[in-house]
């Protein structure tokens, strides 16, 4: 199960409603945070999120993004945490985030590792990548998109016993590909299993303009989060600001094939009324929700359902 939380979703600054950037991200017994808002670590006790993040990854150092970071790590420290942290960061990022990380007289008493990410640059994980790409909100903005591995075709357990396979180790061993003698008869695994299928693909773009980088890297994803901070009438302003309307963001979501989008970093003047922005984008991309705090989206396989 991949399930995505959302802790902080609102633009530059909190509302009563909502707080700043954040998201969680589990996978398996994997905890992701992107970006760290003010008061993400509050976000994270109200909606059970768990502290037991090794990893988080910033978008961009704009305060919205990272000035939780400061809080969440004296908590870990008092809690006792020994396990290292990673903290990864567009270039440029690392001396911002050791100064948020040292502010104050106290000192993080487990292992802060900051690595600085170029776009395209993986980091390997068991069974996914996470794959940073370069948005576009001022030079040294990324994205990151969680990229599953492919799976194994489907095994066919009927077509095995009619083909004489006894149930057992036999059949895994076909499934992983190896041929298997039975009674003197080769059967391979081509007779069995059908074509590697896809894993899961959830995209998180952080705040940017709409940008062919986000098209190429959500193609066919299960997931697309996108900035939207406005509506349409606000486009100059988005523009201006780097930012995108939630009709961009559909249009991209569209164009890119994916399958859910769903739109953050909400500006305060929706904080009463996200209708505006939930209908422009709908009109253009179905499938389509306006983010809450609080909100939790499963990702499930495509060919489970
Ligand atoms: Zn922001
Ligand atoms: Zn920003």
């Amino acid at each position: 199960m991949i399930r995505v939380t959302f802790l902080g979703t609102a633009a530059a600054r909190p509302t009563v409603g909502r707080n700043v950037s954040a998201i969680m991200m589990h996978r398996g017994g994997d905890s992701l945070l992107f970006d760290c808002g003010e008061g993400t670590q509050r976000q994270m006790m109200r909606y059970g999120s768990g502290f037991s993040v090794d990893d988080i990854f910033f978008s961009h150092l704009h305060a919205d993004h990272f000035l939780g970071l400061t809080g969440l790590l004296r908590t870990m420290g008092l809690q006792g945490r020994e396990e290292p942290m990673r903290l990864w960061a567009p270039e440029g990022g690392a001396r911002i985030l050791r100064d948020a990380a040292n502010l104050g007289l106290e000192r993080v008493p487990f292992q802060l590792e900051i690595i600085e990410l170029q776009p395209d640059q993986h980091v390997p994980r068991d069974g996914y990548d996470i794959v940073a790409y370069r948005s576009q909100h001022g030079a040294r903005s990324l994205g990151y998109a969680l990229v599953e591995a492919e799976r194994l075709g489907r095994f066919d357990p009927g077509r095995a016993r009619a083909l004489g396979v006894p149930e057992g180790p036999l059949f895994g061993k076909l499934h992983q590909g190896e041929s298997v003698e039975v009674d003197g008869r080769l059967i391979t695994p081509a007779e069995l299993v059908g074509p590697m299928r896809p894993g899961r693909r959830v995209v998180y773009t952080g705040d940017t303009r709409p940008c062919p980088a986000t098209i190429d890297i959500a193609r066919d994803a299960d997931l697309l989060i996108h900035d939207a901070t406005f509506t349409h009438e606000e486009a100059e302003r988005a523009r201006d600001t780097d930012h995108s309307t939630a009709r961009e963001a559909a249009e991209l979501a569209k164009h890119a094939g994916v399958v859910q989008l769903a739109l953050t970093h909400i500006s305060a003047r929706y904080a009463d009324d996200v209708r505006p922005l939930e209908r422009e984008a709908r009109a253009v991309f179905r499938s389509t929700v306006v983010a809450h705090d609080g909100l939790t989206l499963e990702v499930a396989f495509r060919d489970a359902v």
